[in-house]
């Protein structure tokens, strides 16, 4: 069905009933594995082993047409087929993981005892066992396990994770492509309830319009992205690029930030490396408004 936009649809839960029977996740994932993602009826039967042609046909013509195209004489995966592949690929459905924990070349803010990264019920966490206290957490999908090392998945988890924070700051969802807002909010507030940053003074607020992604953000990854910020990081010795994001005092201790108003919020994010500061302003938005460099600054930490 489409309506006055052009966009046609399909019940969410007709969608998801298409792949009650495991012969049809079957067939998208011989058409995934097949040269071309593409397969004549005959191959794409042998390829799966049902021997039933009746019933072949029927489970193939209920996945085909949102799932499965046709070329021709081939059987072709289709985008939303592959995202279905893609779902059942990061693990999330069906299976849990686990990792050793990790210690990392970074000190908590409290102690100066080493952060370690560990794994569990989808979260990657990076925390100090000393304290007992997160200061990073988001969650991260089993397929990102496989393959890698301990040390690996803390650093695959760094880098998507700052993806994430990236996309949805930038205003486009990471999970759906949908509308992300970004406001800041205070890191105590009842809605940030034990959550990992409830020390900090201010968080960002992402919400996705479209699906039930939100996150709390550290106020400091905001700031790394930056095209200022970044050059002066990368003067003073730091690429922001390879540098996770636990190691920069910015996103983990909450002494870095200062809520200047609330009403609208503003806030200074500092930073330190190479043994200078940097203070950088941003708005209600998260928005950078302003830049300042500080006297040089004895205990940095970068
Ligand atoms: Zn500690
Ligand atoms: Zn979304």
């Amino acid at each position: 069905m489409a309506d006055d936009e052009g966009v046609s649809h399909r019940a969410p839960e007709e969608a998801f009933g298409l792949f009650s029977h495991e012969l049809r996740v079957e067939i998208l994932f011989a058409l995934w594995a097949a040269d071309g993602h593409a397969l004549p009826y005959a191959q794409l039967q042998d390829r799966v082993g049902e021997r039933d042609s009746g019933k072949f046909n029927y489970h193939l013509s209920q996945v085909t047409g949102q799932f499965v195209g046709k070329e021709g004489d081939d059987y072709t995966l289709r985008y939303p087929g592959h995202r279905v592949i893609d779902a059942i690929r990061s693990g999330v459905l069906h299976r849990e993981a686990e990792v050793d924990s990790v210690s990392l070349d970074a000190a908590c803010p409290d102690c100066g005892a080493s952060l370690t990264f560990t794994y569990e019920d989808y979260l990657g966490r990076v925390g100090c066992l000393d304290c007992a206290s997160i200061v990073l957490s988001f969650p991260f999908d089993p397929g990102g396990i496989q393959d890698r090392s301990p040390p690996a998945v803390a650093a695959a988890f760094d880098r998507r994770t700052r993806l994430f924070w990236r996309f949805a700051l930038a205003g486009v969802c990471p999970v759906c492509a949908g509308v992300v807002e970004t406001r800041l909010a205070s890191g105590a507030g009842s809605e940030l309830d034990s959550h990992y940053a409830d020390d900090h003074p201010a968080v960002l607020a992402v919400d996705c319009a479209g699906c039930s992604f939100y996150n709390y953000p550290p106020v400091g990854i905001a700031v790394l992205a930056h095209p200022a910020v970044a050059g002066w990081l990368y003067d003073h010795g730091v690429d922001p690029r390879t540098t996770p994001a636990w190691a920069f005092d910015c996103v983990v201790d909450p002494d870095r930030i200062t809520v200047r108003g609330t009403d609208p919020w503003t806030v200074t994010v500092t930073l330190s490396a190479g043994g200078e500061r940097l203070a950088v302003d941003l708005d209600e938005r998260a928005a950078v408004t302003s830049l300042e460099r500080r006297p040089a600054d004895t205990d940095a930490r970068l």
